[in-house]
Parts: C-alpha cells; structure tokens; sequence
C-alpha cells in the first residue's frame, strides 16, 4: 500500500512517515500544497494523508490562515480522481470538518491523534473504498487481516515479512487482476528507499513457499495476480 503524505511540519511528518513504515505501508512525503497537486496529478496512490493547515507554496511565512490543503483536495476531486483522502488538521473547528468533507475527504482527524486510530482509520477507509464490508481479506483459503497482519492458511498461521505481507495484501486486494512488477515495486517503497533489484521475485518466491507454489501466478514479463484469470485491462 502506497501512501501519500502532505504535512508541512518537519517533526509531525518524518514521526508519521516512520510510524506508517513500521505499519507496512511505503510512504511518500510532500510538504506544501503546490507539490502535493503535482505529485498526485502524475502518480497513483492508494490513500492520501492530507494536512489542511498547507503552505500554498514552499516559501516560508506564507503559512498563516493557509488552506493550501483544501485547495489540494478539490483539485483531486475536480479531475474525478477518486484516491481516498483523510485530511488531518490541528483546527478543531466544525467548520474545518465540514469543509473538508464536503470538499471530498473520506474521514478527517483532528490533531493531536492516537497513532493507533490513524491507522485504523486508514485501514477502515481503504477496506470502503474497494468495496469491502470484511476487514479481512480472503482468497482460495487464505485469510489476510489488515489490522492485525496476521495471515492464516486453510486455519493455520502463516509467518510472513513485513514486505512479503505487503505483495500478498496487494495481490490479495484484487484477485485476478494482474500487477506488474513495477506496481509491486510502487506498494513496497517510498521515495528514498532503495530498491533492490529482483526484490519482488524473491518476495513472491518466498510466498510460494509459505502458502503453495499455486496460490500466486505470473505471466512472464507481464505481472503477477492471485484467482483464476487477470481481467481484461
Ligand atoms: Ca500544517
């Protein structure tokens, strides 16, 4: 899972940044509205984190009374780009919640928050967006839970790595539709983290390991998927 994050303090930031890597998303870090809306008008992500107090630009001091995050986030929805969001704000005012929702945020938190309800506003949010009622994810007798990160197999515990729970929960998202290596790759890492080569080869080998040489299929040079038949594209 790739998130975005838009937050403009340096300390709030690099702590969430760390806190959602440990929870197994890659993470990628923006800090001011104009480079959220480039970066978001030519990347995919699958949640954004959005701080409504935004400098509009980079340039310092323009930051009093800034709405730079709202701005972003109607941008987004104005090009019908449908990427969850949850805006975060320090401002507990109604009229921030509201705003922000109307503009199109799928759920807000008011700062300071839990570390421990961000994530299970994420995972709730994402689990929506795809159209789930279930928390868990389940596929040819393989149970994956977002928010305990446990993997069971047929009932029986399945021990993975934080990357290769990563693949499996992305492949897992969509059964049979395909994702290509370079998606794969996307889901694991953020900016500034460095990729081995072939890493996503030896996290699917590993999984094949764990959970059956089957349950994963590949169409060489094209992607990977999970189920029957990838869907036409
Ligand atoms: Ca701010």
């Amino acid at each position: 899972m790739r998130l975005l994050l838009v937050e403009d303090d340096r300390m709030i930031g690099d702590s969430l940044r760390g806190a959602l890597r440990l929870e197994g998303y890659a993470v990628d870090w923006v800090r001011d509205a104009a480079a959220a809306q480039s970066t978001l008008a030519s990347e995919q992500f699958d949640l954004v984190l959005l701080d409504l107090g935004l400098p509009a630009s980079g340039a310092h001091g323009a930051e009093t009374r800034a709405t730079g995050g709202l701005d972003v986030l109607r941008a987004v929805r104005a090009r019908h780009d449908a990427t969850p969001v949850i805006v975060l704000t320090a401002r507990d005012g109604p009229g921030d919640k509201v705003a922000g929702l109307d503009a199109g945020a799928d759920d807000y938190l008011v700062k300071p928050f839990e570390l421990d309800e961000l994530a299970a506003r994420i995972r709730a949010v994402l689990r929506r967006h795809s159209g789930r009622a279930q928390p868990a994810l389940g596929f040819g007798g393989v149970t994956l839970d977002p928010a305990t990160r446990q993997v069971s197999q047929g009932g029986v515990p399945v021990l993975l790595s934080a990357r290769e729970f990563a693949v499996l929960e992305a492949l897992m998202l969509r059964p049979g539709a395909l994702l290509s290596r370079a998606q794969l790759e996307d889901r694991l890492y953020g900016w500034g983290e460095e990729i081995e080569s072939n890493a996503v080869s030896v996290y699917i080998h590993q999984l094949r390991k764990k959970l059956g040489a089957d349950f994963i299929q590949n169409i060489r040079g094209v992607g990977y998927f999970v189920g029957d038949k990838p869907k036409a594209t």
